[in-house]
């Protein structure tokens, strides 16, 4: 029985001699394909199969595995004329979306989230730093990782001179918490690289993004501008090392887009 879904493909691999494996991250989950002869120069569904394209799939399933039968381009994320940050950070994004989704899991706030970042990639219609440090707190929402930014998690002052984020135990700190907690202890080093310790410092602007991304809603997750280099700077790393320590692992995209980001 032929059936159809609306996806995105994250991934695509070669397989025998002409086919791609694709991954498909749909509403419904993330799920593999085989597209038969995709690869071949004469073959008709070349431009839906390709990474970063939101398709309607027609397909049949067969020993247990999914092929690809037909369907149409809904939305092409990156064209031949793409920039190749903007490359390099799609790849990111559709890594972390493979990472914290699954088969047969309800993907629709992943697959939302993704085409609109997508979208903003496309359309340039917001700089690449601020795509890419929303969808990171998306994804630690979205997997249960957000850091509890309601105040500090000793006191429980909302703001203070100095404010870090403690990412091991996913709280803030003020500064006076931290100075008196290290009164007993040796006050940690600052580890420029996060291998030793994660407390990144905050400001109040960065600190006030961290708290309206990771609470709003994904349609208004974009809505906020960061003016000072040093706020975007905190929010932008506070955002990276957090769901970075939380996935306990790197990214060989996210490298590449260090190498070429803006
Ligand atoms: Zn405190």
């Amino acid at each position: 029985m032929k059936k159809a879904v609306d996806g995105l493909i994250l991934r695509e691999l070669p397989t025998g001699e002409s086919d791609k494996l694709l991954t498909v991250l749909t509403a419904e989950g993330r799920f593999l394909m085989t597209a038969k002869g995709a690869r071949s120069m004469r073959s008709k569904v070349m431009s839906l199969c390709t990474i970063f394209t939101y398709g309607n799939f027609e397909y049949y399933e067969k020993y247990d595995r999914r092929w690809l039968s037909g369907g149409s381009v809904l939305e092409s994320f990156v064209g031949p004329n793409a920039e190749l940050e903007g490359i390099a950070l799609a790849s990111y994004l559709s890594q972390v979306a493979h990472e914290i989704t699954e088969e047969n899991v309800d993907c629709s706030e992943v697959l939302r989230m993704t085409l609109n970042s997508l979208y903003c990639i496309k359309k340039q219609s917001k700089p690449l730093w601020q795509i890419k440090a929303v969808y990171e707190l998306f994804a630690a929402v979205s997997s249960g990782y957000a850091p509890d930014l309601a105040g500090c998690d000793s006191c429980g002052a909302e703001e203070s001179e100095s404010m870090w984020l403690d990412v091991m135990n996913g709280a803030l700190v003020c500064g006076d918490c931290l100075r008196k907690r290290a009164e007993n202890l040796a006050l940690p080093e600052f580890d420029e690289y996060s291998v030793r310790n994660v407390l990144l410092p905050l400001d109040a602007s960065s600190l006030a993004c961290l708290r309206f991304v990771t609470a709003a809603p994904i349609e208004r997750a974009f809505a906020f501008t960061l003016k000072s280099e040093e706020s975007r700077s905190y929010f932008c790393r506070a955002a990276e090392t957090d769901i970075l320590h939380h996935l306990e692992r790197s990214f060989d995209a996210l490298d590449f887009y260090h190498q070429v980001e803006p």
